[in-house]
């Protein structure tokens, strides 16, 4: 694998990052990963631009414009000839020593990828995943993608050890996303997820997904739904930069639905598929 650090392509080995890094002290930085379809980026630029917006919400400077970032994106990809996989980026505050406040403003950060071989899920997206509520026990800042990641850590191990594919953060009885993907309930008809407020991160996917929503005159409410609602949904699904549109066939082992995938939600992983630079799709 071919790295990027700090302005510079090397192998593992000519990687150096010192110990005072502060994501490695705090987990104070941000993160995206793209994804990589037929030796093609998928939404870069919106996944730039986020990864812009994370910085500056949390006052950090990236030495980087919106294109050149697309640019080394790029380059990994090429670099690490991938065809089908993923980028990706992390930028930290620096290394200094470990002092809760900011470094100095002379501390440049700390900009890091690579570029990595990721088949789609094919087997996920024909046949469904289960998933388990957790009780949302992260900050207040979930629009911000960064580099700390125990809540979601915590979820997920507690998700897999009871044999899912994802947690279902739920906060004060409200539904609001994924441990790392958004979720929408489908009943009636009508689209329904949680709003892109500071309670979750609003995913790439998940703007791609209700742009598809309007294309197809399918309705959607951007609304806040309860546990009790989620499990009365006619169709559930999870959405992200790797699982794409995946469904959720079962929750608590319970039952969505009938327990297959539905009819709207096979119609618009059939849209999303069609958004994609795919050569033959499948
Ligand atoms: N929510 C969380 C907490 C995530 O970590 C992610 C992605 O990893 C998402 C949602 C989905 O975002 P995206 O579709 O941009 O990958």
């Amino acid at each position: 694998t071919i790295y990027f650090v700090d302005g510079q392509f090397t192998d593992k080995d000519g990687v150096r990052i010192s110990i005072d890094d502060r994501g490695y002290y705090f987990g104070d930085g941000v993160y995206e990963v793209v994804k990589v379809y037929n030796g093609e980026l998928f939404t870069a630029q919106e996944h730039m631009a986020r990864l812009l917006e994370s910085a500056s919400k949390v006052k950090m400077a990236v030495p980087y414009t919106e294109q050149q970032l697309i640019g080394i994106a790029e380059e990994l990809m090429k670099k690490n000839d991938i065809d089908t996989g993923h980028v990706y980026m992390q930028v930290t505050r620096g290394a200094s020593a470990r002092v809760h406040h900011f470094p100095d403003m002379n501390v440049p950060p700390v900009v890091t990828g690579y570029a990595i071989v990721n088949p789609r899920p094919v087997l996920n997206l024909q046949e469904g995943v289960a998933a388990k509520t957790v009780e949302d026990i992260r900050w207040l800042r979930c629009d911000i993608k960064s580099l700390n990641l125990l809540g979601n850590v915590m979820a997920k191990q507690e998700a897999h050890e009871a044999g899912c594919v994802e947690a279902i953060f739920v906060r004060d009885g409200i539904v609001m996303e994924g441990s790392s993907s958004n979720m929408f309930g489908i009943l009636n008809g009508i689209v329904y997820t949680h709003p892109a407020t500071n309670l979750i991160l609003n995913g790439i996917t998940r703007q791609v997904v209700l742009e598809i929503c309007a294309e197809l005159d399918i309705p959607v409410l951007e609304k806040e739904f309860t546990l009790e609602e989620l499990y009365m949904m006619d169709e559930f699904i999870m959405t992200s930069t790797t699982a794409e549109v995946t469904p959720v066939i079962t929750i608590d082992n319970k039952k969505i639905g009938s327990g297959v995938p539905g009819p709207i939600t096979k119609k618009l992983q059939e849209a999303f598929a069609k958004k994609l630079p795919l050569t033959v799709t499948g």
